[in-house]
């Protein structure tokens, strides 16, 4: 598995919006220490907001919270469960996609 097909895997696994997770892909892995201001308040451990939804947070518009759906981790937002646990999901991921493909 290529490191951005992770990034884009885990994303999901965590709930992330798929934009959020575009903005994150498209410009890893610079980005993680230039993103603009507004997108360093807005993350949370994981969680790089993309910059519509960094400015909504940072306005109090939307919470991080709300943004988050259909999440794979057993664990609540943010708390990012067990390495274990996310290495069995990726270990299943790539097992299933090894089928199909
Ligand atoms: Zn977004």
């Amino acid at each position: 598995m290529k490191g951005l097909d992770q990034q884009r895997i885990m994303g999901e696994y965590f709930g992330y919006p798929t934009c959020c997770i575009d903005s994150w892909c498209k410009n890893h892995p610079q980005f993680y220490f230039n993103r603009p201001e507004v997108q360093r308040q807005a993350s949370v451990e994981g969680f790089v907001p993309c910059l519509t939804h960094s400015e909504e947070i940072v306005a109090g518009t939307v919470t991080h919270e709300e943004l988050i759906a259909n999440r794979i981790c057993p664990t609540a937002f943010p708390d990012q469960g067990s390495d274990a646990q996310v290495d069995k999901y990726l270990a299943k991921y790539d097992k299933d996609s090894r089928k199909k493909g």
